[in-house]
């Protein structure tokens, strides 16, 4: 059978990214199908996580700056 890893974004599943094919033998018979294995990445694709951040750069400057200011 043959796979083809597709990447999605595990919040929103927007597609991330599509590998090409890897064929098995029987790959371009009639009625054979595709694998689709399914990776998940652990993010929201840029357009659905601008709309949640907004004018939040990013969750690391903050807790960034307010540790550093805090230890010194
Ligand atoms: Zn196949
Ligand atoms: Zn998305």
């Amino acid at each position: 059978m043959c796979y083809q890893v597709v990447e999605r974004f595990s919040v929103c599943g927007c597609l991330y990214f599509q590998h090409a094919v890897d064929p098995c033998e029987a790959y371009g018979q009639r009625g054979h199908v595709v694998q689709e294995k399914v990776v998940l990445v652990g993010y929201t694709c840029d357009k659905h996580s601008a709309r949640r951040a907004g004018n939040v750069p990013r969750s690391n400057n903050w807790s960034d700056s307010s540790y550093s200011s805090k230890d010194f």
